[in-house]
């Protein structure tokens, strides 16, 4: 996965690779899914989302630019694998998820594969957390409509937000570095995922 998917195309990142590398993926989806995990591919997972194409987690890690010692919020857990690799790259995560079930699963898979210092929140992840802000960066995993101005905001200076922005069917995965000027916006490929739902996303 790490060389034909990740190396192979265009994620150079040494630290990025290394935590794909350290990741066991297969931990993250169910008895089904498991002899796929390693697809380059979404999978299904419970309530009718995805675990993210390994490509796709990979290109978000890059975009933040992590160097170990930032604190991250990754918006949309899903699985949790997102935020086991985030845990391998920054020194606290936090991560939230809008349907409880999912949370209560991640949080077990990743206490089970070692990653139980990632703080597991439920709740509606568009409006961030603002109690654990400010955030030096932030991965939103689910399609927003359009730019979100309240995780924008819940940035540290030169804090980076990475977030897919568009329509349902597909979207642009957009990186955002906060500064005095406004956000800084570096326009990057596109993508598809599921949607971001809540007071800042879509409607349900
Ligand atoms: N990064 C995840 C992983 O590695 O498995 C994949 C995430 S999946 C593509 C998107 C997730 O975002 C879904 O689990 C969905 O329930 C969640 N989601 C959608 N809207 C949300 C919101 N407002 N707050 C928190 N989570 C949300």
């Amino acid at each position: 996965m790490v060389e034909t998917q990740l190396r192979g195309r265009d994620i150079v990142d040494e630290r990025v690779l290394s935590a794909m590398a350290a990741v066991p993926r297969e931990q993250f989806v169910g008895e089904r899914e498991r002899r796929r995990a390693y697809d380059d591919a979404a999978l299904p997972i419970s309530g009718g989302q995805t675990i993210s194409q390994p490509y796709m987690v990979a290109r978000i890690c890059e975009a933040l630019r992590l160097t170990g010692g930032e604190r991250v919020l990754d918006v949309g857990t899903g699985s949790g694998y997102q935020a086991a690799v985030l845990a391998e790259l920054a020194a606290e995560v936090y991560t939230i998820e809008r349907i409880p079930e999912l949370a209560e699963l991640a949080r077990e898979r990743l206490v089970a594969a070692g990653y139980d210092r990632v703080h597991v929140h439920i709740g509606d992840g568009t409006l961030g957390l603002p109690e654990h802000a400010p955030f030096d960066g932030i991965a939103v995993a689910a399609a927003a409509p359009g730019f979100p101005q309240t995780l924008y905001e819940q940035l540290k200076p030169r804090g980076r937000l990475v977030v897919p922005v568009g329509s349902a069917r597909g979207q642009r995965l957009e990186v955002a570095v906060r500064s005095p000027e406004g956000p800084a916006l570096i326009h990057s490929v596109p993508c598809r995922f599921v949607p971001l739902v809540g007071a800042e996303g879509f409607d349900q």
